[in-house]
């Protein structure tokens, strides 16, 4: 058996017809940036998270950069947020001149541990930047309050988070933005790049929608230098069809999640756990084994692919050396980083193709457990 790591095929075939149907709705309309197609998405994304506005921007990079910016966000400011995440976390924080702060992550959740938070907390803080990793939110509550005590912003990264839910609370609907990436991957995804940010803050969402476009609400008045940060019409077109499948997808990541976890209970293999706080809508599904490289090299040879989410720190990534943190500063994001294994997951995966990978997981696993043990 071949099992890929995704395959985004089998989602959008059944779409075909409508993505078509998109394309030729732009080519007559000539709406090619912005649009009457990218507002319609805006308004049902805004919908679907529950939130008053939605704001769609170029990726999720750039959606962060916005949400950032439009709260003054800039040089001599600190944001905190986590080292084991996608790089462009902190890439936002270092594009509006901030500067990111690391706390490390609760061994449980993979996410922000608010008992780590208040000491990482200086004059210059502006911000919590929690991820929420894997498709499972942080522990919002918590970091809210932090937050409120302190006088800071909560923005959540919830690229990995469409539909994940907080206390029955949607991801991107608790913090004052959430950001959303829509690269072809993410659990919504576009045919391209794409991004958004959430709020319920009507001032803020009309700052993001003037910095997005040059700085500017009406044409050829700018109030502000601003960036080229727009979506493309067809990309909005394409994720308002997508948009109604996305719960019926997550639900199918659940069930191969599900199928997963029953088969690596009471084995070697850690499996990830779902907190009584929230959904996980497994983007990705996370487990840890003993000897990471030598059990996804024979997983690999069994034909089944994996990944690895993330297997460098940010700390300890050439590009912030700068910021001086040493080995040893993070060590719960630094032990996850040498035993993460991401499994195959999405949407149209069978179920026999998950017990496959489950055995196969389980097997090569327990050989490695042994072989430690020795
Ligand atoms: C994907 C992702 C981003 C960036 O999104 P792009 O659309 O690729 O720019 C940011 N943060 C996290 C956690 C992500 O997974």
């Amino acid at each position: 058996m071949n099992i890929p790591f995704v395959d985004l095929s089998a989602i959008h075939k059944p779409l075909t017809e409508e993505f078509v149907a998109v394309f030729h709705r732009v080519l007559e309309r000539s709406c090619f940036v912005l649009g009457p197609e990218v507002q319609e998405f805006e308004a049902a994304f805004a919908k679907y998270v529950g939130v008053e506005h939605c704001v769609t921007s170029s990726n999720g990079t750039t959606a962060l950069q916005l949400a950032l910016g439009a709260l003054n966000i800039g040089p001599g400011d600190e944001v905190i947020t986590v080292p084991n995440t996608f790089i462009a976390t902190a890439e936002a924080v270092s594009a509006v001149g901030a500067k990111p702060v690391f706390v490390d992550v609760d061994p449980v959740s993979y996410n922000m541990d608010p008992a780590k938070v208040e000491a990482a907390i200086t004059p210059r803080t502006r911000a919590l930047l929690p991820v929420h990793l894997y498709g499972q939110t942080a522990d919002l509550d918590a970091l809210a309050e932090i937050a409120r005590k302190h006088g800071l912003f909560l923005i959540e990264d919830a690229c990995q988070a469409h539909g994940s839910e907080y206390r029955g609370r949607k991801a991107g609907s608790v913090g004052i933005a959430g950001c959303f990436s829509f690269y072809p991957g993410k659990n919504l995804g576009a045919l391209g790049e794409g991004g958004a940010i959430t709020t319920n803050d009507a001032a803020l969402a009309q700052k993001m929608r003037m910095l997005r476009d040059h700085g500017s609400l009406r044409k050829y008045e700018h109030a502000v230098p601003g960036f080229n940060y727009r979506m493309e019409g067809m990309q909005g077109g394409f994720l308002r069809v997508k948009l109604p499948h996305l719960d019926g997808w997550n639900q199918q990541r659940r069930e191969i999640a599900s199928i997963y976890c029953a088969r690596f209970a009471n084995t070697g293999v850690v499996a990830p756990k779902e907190m009584a706080y929230g959904k996980h809508i497994y983007h990705l599904y996370v487990v840890q084994v003993e000897n990471r490289e030598t059990v996804q090299k024979e997983l690999g040879a069994a034909g089944v692919a994996t990944g690895l989410h993330y297997p460098v720190p940010l700390h300890l990534q050439q590009a912030y050396k700068e910021l001086g943190y040493a080995e040893g500063s993070f060590p719960v994001s630094e032990k996850l980083a040498k035993r993460i294994l991401s499994l195959p997951m999405y949407p149209g995966m069978s179920a026999d193709a998950a017990e496959y990978v489950a055995a196969k997981v389980v097997e090569c696993s327990e050989l490695q457990l042994a072989a430690a043990a020795r």
